[in-house]
Formats: C-alpha cells, structure tokens, sequence
C-alpha cells in the first residue's frame, strides 16, 4: 500500500484517487478551494463557489469512454449523477446532416453518455469520493518536496508544500490541478526536467 497524494479536486483528481483507494492505496486529495460540496444539487449550483474551475456554471458534457471508464472502474458514480439529475446523451444523435444512414450499429450504445450541469457532476463524483477518502478543502499546495534520488540525477520528488508551509510526504505525487497546472515550474525548482508542451493556434477562443 502506498501513500498518495492527488493535488485538485476537480473530476479528474477525485475519479482517479477513488480508483487508487479501491486498490487499497491510501490516498489523500489536495484541493485549493475551500467550499465543500453543499448538502444538495441544486445548492451545488445556486452557491456552490469553485473559483479553482472557470467554467464551473457551465453545462458538462462526460466523453462517452469516461462513462465506460467510471462503470468499469467506479460503479457507484453513474448512478450518482443520475440521481443528482444529470441525464443520458445519445452521442451518435447528434450526427451532422451530411450523413444520412442513421441505422443503429451493434456496440452503438457505447457512445451513450451523460450530462448535466458541471456543479451537479462535481456535486455527484464528490458525494462518492468524500465517502470513500480524505479530500482536504482550502489547502493550495506551492511546490514540490524532493528527498534524495533515486536514480543519479533524477530528483525524487516526497511529497508537497503547501502555500501556509505545511510539509505533506508522499510515495507518489500525482497533479490533477488542471489546465492551468504549475507542475512544469514545479518540477523546474527542483531542478527536474520540464515535460514537453506542444501548443498550436487553434484559430477561436474556447
Ligand atoms: C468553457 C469550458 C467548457 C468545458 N466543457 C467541457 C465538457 O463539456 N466536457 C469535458 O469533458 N470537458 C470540458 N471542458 C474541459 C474541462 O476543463 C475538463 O474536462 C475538466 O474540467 C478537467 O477536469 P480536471 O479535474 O482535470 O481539472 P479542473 O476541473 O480544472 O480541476 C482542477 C482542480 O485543481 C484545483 N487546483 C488548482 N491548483 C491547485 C493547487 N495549487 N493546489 C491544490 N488544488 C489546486 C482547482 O481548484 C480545481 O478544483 C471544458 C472547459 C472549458 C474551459
């Protein structure tokens, strides 16, 4: 059993430290915001404040594999949201006009997915995540922690600083702080290389 540490409570972070825990890890969630999810849905929306995610009061759409990866992995998740009042979308339904045969496929109900306001997914991934390990609220971690190496020239990373100084040691450190992640400076003040970023001009703003 190993102890982790998974920085951002945004759906990524919580689905992948509720997966790890089930493997019997313990696993710890670092989350920057302090708000914890309020005591219903429709709270989760009206007040719910989650600075740490800009779209937050914005519909969310789940990619059909991460339906198949949450019935496969997390089964009590699914049936969460639907009960917090996301509902099912029919991916293949919204195929352009340019395609005409629009006959059903075996296997199509794979692309069967779910959506709902993004407060209200949140509301429901956290509902499982909070029952199932510690998700500390308020804590914006600063850096990374490094102790001796492993591998000549590679620094090991031991865990994190958060920004009041506290020291939380880990065997393993995974970022799920999102688009916006200081992982690359992070890793750089430890003297670690910088992962390798490609961005392109897409052309419009998202
Ligand atoms: C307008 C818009 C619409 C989108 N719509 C969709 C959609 O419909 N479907 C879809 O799949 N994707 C959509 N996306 C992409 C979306 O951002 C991601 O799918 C999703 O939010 C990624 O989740 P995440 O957990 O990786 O990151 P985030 O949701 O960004 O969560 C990161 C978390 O880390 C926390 N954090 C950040 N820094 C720190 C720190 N230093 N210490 C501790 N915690 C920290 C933040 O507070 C936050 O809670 C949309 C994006 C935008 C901008």
């Amino acid at each position: 059993m190993s102890k982790i540490l998974v920085l951002g409570g945004g759906i990524v972070g919580l689905s992948t430290a509720m997966m790890l825990a089930r493997r019997g890890h313990d696993v710890t969630v670092l989350e920057r915001d302090r708000e914890p999810p309020p005591g219903s849905p429709e709270e989760a929306w009206q007040s719910w404040e989650r600075r740490g995610v800009v779209q937050f009061r914005q519909p969310h759409n789940l990619h059909p594999a991460a339906i198949q990866l949450f019935d496969s992995h997390l089964p009590d998740v699914t049936p969460a949201m639907v009960r917090a009042g996301c509902i099912t979308l029919d991916a293949l339904a919204a195929m352009p006009p340019t395609i005409t045969d629009h006959a059903r496929r075996e296997g199509d109900e794979r692309f069967t997915t779910i959506t709902g306001r993004r407060p209200t997914v949140e509301y429901a991934v956290a509902s499982v995540a909070e029952n199932l390990l510690p998700v500390r609220r308020g804590v914006a971690v600063a850096s990374l922690l490094n102790g001796p190496s492993a591998t000549k020239g590679v620094p090991h990373v031991t865990g994190v600083r958060t920004i009041d100084g506290e020291e939380v040691s880990a065997d393993l450190v995974i970022d799920a702080t999102g688009r916006a992640s200081k992982l690359p400076d992070w890793l750089a003040a430890i003297g670690a290389r910088r992962p390798i970023e490609e961005a392109e001009d897409s052309g419009f703003i998202y």
